[in-house]
């Protein structure tokens, strides 16, 4: 089903997609039919298809299909955000292809992509400047370094940052959506700190055998969590289990 969807243009995959039922909503084929996909792959010939592929630092940049699943489950916090000048985080930005399609679902919102490894933060701010996104507190869209198992920023306490390698952002929990695209061995309870009241987080949980989870925190901060499907991702790890960097 997914291999279907493989279009010859980023327009063709985004309607493939949704002719096979894999994008439901008019409003998630619009904001990735923003994003061309070709700005966020190394292999240009690879581009289109709806498959992961490989982005080094063994990372992947997941499939559309389920880049699509996660919009569409997050569309109505994503929508809020927007319409209330609230804030997304995408924990595992990796190629910044949905952080990118967040932003483009949710431009008056402040959208920031998590990575732990500093070649992919690099990567993907490369990737967002051939796309024409521009990256900064005023844009709101932003790529910042960190463990993403704390949340942005860490333990949900704000900071001010210096500047350098880290981030140019003093963002911005709580987060009417989060959306965590490596898995978890468990469910990181700073994330679910961070949610806003009403939030919810799209997350895959699991070693082995692992499932989206939907986690839902109500208007009174009531939280409860749902299996979705089974997926497989990534892990959402230390830094040094994933790559060591240099120096
Ligand atoms: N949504 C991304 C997915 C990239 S793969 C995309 O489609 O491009 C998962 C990403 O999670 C990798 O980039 C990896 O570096 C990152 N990751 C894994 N553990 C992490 C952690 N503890 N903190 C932040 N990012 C992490």
């Amino acid at each position: 089903m997914a291999w279907l969807s493989s279009g010859r243009t980023n327009a063709e995959l985004v309607d493939r997609m949704a002719s096979n039922g894999l994008i439901t909503s008019t409003k998630v084929a619009a904001a990735m039919k923003l994003v061309d996909r070709k700005h966020y792959v190394p292999a240009l010939g690879a581009a289109y298809d709806d498959s992961p592929q490989r982005i080094g630092f063994n990372a992947t940049i997941s499939a559309p299909h389920m880049h699509a699943h996660a919009c569409e489950n997050l569309l109505a916090f994503i929508e809020a955000a927007d319409a209330g000048g609230g804030a997304i985080l995408d924990v595992g930005s990796g190629s910044g292809y949905l952080t990118a399609v967040l932003h483009r679902l949710a431009p008056r919102a402040t959208v920031i992509g998590i990575d732990h490894i500093s070649g992919l933060t690099d990567l993907s701010r490369a990737n967002l400047a051939k796309d024409g996104v521009a990256l900064g507190g005023e844009e709101g869209i932003d790529i910042v370094l960190g463990d993403g198992r704390a949340g942005w920023p860490p333990n949900g306490t704000l900071r001010t940052h210096g500047g350098g390698e880290t981030a140019t952002t003093d963002a911005a929990a709580p987060y009417t959506a989060i959306h965590v695209g490596a898995a978890a061995p468990t469910i990181p309870e700073p994330l679910v700190a961070q949610l806003a009241s009403p939030g919810r987080m799209f997350i895959p949980v699991g070693e082995g055998q692992q499932d989206i989870w939907q986690v839902d925190k109500d208007a009174h901060g009531a939280v409860t969590r749902k299996k979705l499907f089974g997926v497989m991702y990534v892990p959402l790890t230390d830094r040094d289990a994933q790559w060591k960097e240099q120096g």
